[in-house]
């Protein structure tokens, strides 16, 4: 059984940062695995610094599971796997597995992950390691009523949006169960349940990643919808919207405003609306500095708000070739953080109010709190598996803060809409048709989506 070796943390929106431990070899059978993403205990599996060593019994040391893609391989029967993404999957004792391997995750007691890859075909038990990682397939879904308080939709577009590994990976709480990813959906209404009465079939409404709030936990009686105790995730706890059909709670529903088309709706949704509920909460002065770190799904939607919000821009992205396409969404500096600290690049700068933190590495986003004005305050909105690390002083002298963001609550994606509607904001798509979509979310996740791709259930 090949072992895996992990190091670096992979950059998912630049997909470049793929650094390597100099100290580290790949011995023969061992794989060098950059991780995309992994569940939600980091502490399990990380060493100091954010970055990962070498484990001898890794599996255990992951917390059982992961995906990422490979980097090298230690034994020439394994060259075929570098470049390809994988998954890790829990750790077996060798020999110990006899039977068939199991066609799907919903028949598989020991798997996180669907896997019906030659791997187990041909060695008939598992590896740690296998080359198909995405296991997208279809399925019928009897066409049901919407249950009380719920809204269906004939789903016309839902992007693809990272987080969707949650699903199609299987990273979640119960991975034996198939959710249909997706979450962020653009539809139009055509069944209400009982309850419902502020929306109308025909209503083209949008879902985006919180499912709808229940109105009555202590969070929300206290206004805070975003951290409802009793909201389904879509597309990750519940269904979503790579379907023809999609079921929200009333609550989730989202009015897209006429002269929007579904396709430019969809991204808003989600990498649009965690963007610019981040910009919200700065509270910084109009004319000052912003940066935006990350240059992809999110990123290249947060240069446009924070400009069109009357900030100025700073882009913060690895390597050069993103300067032209920062300037043309908004940015008036651009800081390439391979060629220099972009910390320091910020002080240059007289220190950034707010940098809004996209890309999917915490390492990426350490070195940038030393960039923040006095008072300044970093807004973490891209996930990562690695942590961040700060230096208490940094945060004491200058009073300044490190806040998290999740999405927004549903009036709050109205006001994103209307907003971008209002002043121009255009999110940049790829548009396949659902036929596609095995294929959509391998692009979206092989890192060279520019900048979302989108799925068009009409076309
Ligand atoms: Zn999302
Ligand atoms: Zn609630």
């Amino acid at each position: 059984m090949s072992q895996i070796i992990l190091t670096g943390i992979g950059d998912v929106d630049d997909n470049v940062r793929l650094e390597k431990n100099p100290d580290l070899t790949v011995d023969a059978g061992d794989l060098l695995v950059a991780i995309e993403a992994a569940p939600v205990n980091p502490a399990d599996f990380l060493l100091a610094n954010g970055w990962y060593g070498v484990q001898p019994e890794i599996p255990s040391a992951l917390g059982s599971e992961g995906v990422g893609r490979v980097l090298e391989a230690g034994s020439v029967s394994d060259r075929e796997l570098v470049g390809k993404r994988v998954v890790i999957l829990p750790t077996y004792e060798q020999g110990t597995w006899s039977s068939s391997p199991p066609a799907t995750s919903s028949s598989c007691p020991r798997t996180p992950t669907r896997c019906n890859c030659p791997c187990w075909r041909s060695t008939r038990r598992p590896r740690t390691s296998c080359s198909t990682a995405t296991s997208t397939s279809s399925v019928e879904r009897e066409l049901s009523e919407p249950l009380p308080g719920q809204v269906r939709l004939r789903v016309e577009t839902c992007g693809v949006c990272h987080s969707d590994v949650l699903a199609v990976e299987g990273l979640r709480a119960d991975p034996s169960a198939p959710i249909v990813p997706g979450h962020e959906i653009v539809g139009v209404i055509d069944a209400v349940g009982a309850g419902v009465t502020a929306w109308q079939a025909g209503d083209r409404v949008g879902v985006g990643f919180l499912g709808g709030h229940c109105g009555e936990c202590e969070f929300c009686r206290r206004g805070d919808f975003v951290n409802c105790a009793d909201q389904p995730h879509t597309g990750t706890t519940v269904d979503g919207g790579y379907a023809e059909v999609a079921f929200a709670r009333a609550s989730a529903l989202v009015r897209i405003p006429e002269g929007m088309t579904s396709i430019e709706a969809a991204p808003l949704l989600c990498a649009g609306l965690t963007t610019f509920t981040a910009l919200q909460q700065i509270e910084s002065r109009p004319g000052a500095l912003v940066a935006v770190q990350g240059i992809g799904g999110l990123g290249h939607l947060g240069l446009q708000y924070a400009s069109r919000l009357g900030y100025r821009v700073a882009a913060i992205a690895r390597g050069t070739d993103k300067a032209e396409l920062a300037a043309k969404l908004g940015a008036e500096h651009y800081i390439d953080s391979a060629g220099e600290d972009p910390g320091a690049a910020l002080r240059k700068l007289g220190g950034a109010a707010a940098i809004i933190a996209t890309a999917a590495s915490g390492a990426s986003m350490s070195p940038l709190i030393a960039g923040l004005a006095p008072r300044g305050r970093m807004m973490v909105v891209g996930a990562a598996p690695d942590p961040i690390s700060v230096q208490t002083t940094e945060l004491i002298f200058g009073t300044r803060t490190l806040s998290g963001s999740l999405t927004g609550s549903s009036i709050d994606n109205e006001d994103n809409l209307r907003f971008s509607l209002a002043r121009g904001i255009h999110p940049m798509t790829e548009v396949l048709p659902m036929a596609d979509a095995a294929k959509a979310y391998e692009h979206m996740l092989s890192g060279q989506a520019r900048f979302r791709v989108v799925l068009d259930m009409t076309a």
